[in-house]
């Protein structure tokens, strides 16, 4: 068996982890939009949010429901009002230095894609692809990824199986034994990429807050240091498969 495909997570495997507070990000969109009610709008947009993720946690993704157009229409939030792109640019601009690639990333998709790999990225998120393919062309990645899946498109998130085999069948994988899933959470990725067959591979440097974090006893097929340590692993393996 050989290695044909590596897919990422995104948010602290990809891009760094970075502790956010996040209701200064929707206060941040608040006070532009709706000045008047800035901190109540923020709350409003926090605990829909947080609520989101709730439902995504204790069903194990099989409810991921809430894109983040949907999160803003059920707090009141008019998409189609004049100011609302400028404001909302206020979001994107608090999220930029929060977005930005891990350093390993540029040198080990070139590595992998000389090795004839495919790459993945599967995302828990409520961003549109839009956002998440922005990201990505910025930091020079984009034209490295065969196929992205955001579960903000899906009915599912991870770790539940289909959101793993939707991102197999975007890169047109079929065996999930030839899938190293590389994410910086147990449950969500490792958990979650084991369950459907494939390699799962943790970074474990992000400091999730308690309540994101689900107790779970799985253990990491490989566990790595920094990124661009996937690159061995891959090696390793195609080693033994070729041996
Ligand atoms: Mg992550």
């Amino acid at each position: 068996m050989t290695i044909a495909a590596v897919i990422f997570d995104w948010g602290g495997t990809l891009t760094p982890w970075h502790k956010i507070d996040l209701s200064a990000q929707w206060y941040a969109f608040a006070q532009e939009f709706a000045p008047e009610n800035a901190a109540g709008l923020a709350q409003a947009l926090f605990e829909a949010e947080e609520a989101r993720w709730r439902v995504q946690r204790e069903t194990s993704g099989a409810e991921s429901t809430g894109a983040l157009s949907a999160i803003l229409e059920n707090c009141g939030v008019d998409q189609s009002a004049a100011h609302f792109e400028s404001a909302f640019r206020h979001y994107l601009d608090f999220w930029e230095p929060h977005t930005l690639a891990d350093p390993d990333a540029l040198p080990l998709f070139t590595a992998l894609k000389e090795r004839g790999l495919k790459i993945g990225v599967l995302s828990n998120t409520m961003w549109p692809r839009a956002f998440h393919e922005e990201v990505f062309a910025r930091d020079g990645l984009l034209e490295f990824i065969d196929a992205g899946v955001y579960t903000s498109e899906l009915p599912v998130g991870k770790p539940h199986a289909d959101a793993f085999r939707a991102a197999m069948s975007a890169l047109g994988v079929e065996n999930p034994a030839e899938c190293l899933f590389v994410g910086d959470r147990i449950w969500d990725d490792i958990h979650g990429s084991q369950s459907v067959g494939m390699h799962g591979v943790f970074l474990p440097h992000s400091d999730h807050r308690e309540i994101e974090l689900v107790e779970t006893n799985v253990t990491p097929d490989f566990t790595i240091q920094r990124l661009g340590d996937v690159f061995e692993i891959v090696r390793q393996l195609q080693k033994r498969a070729f041996a």
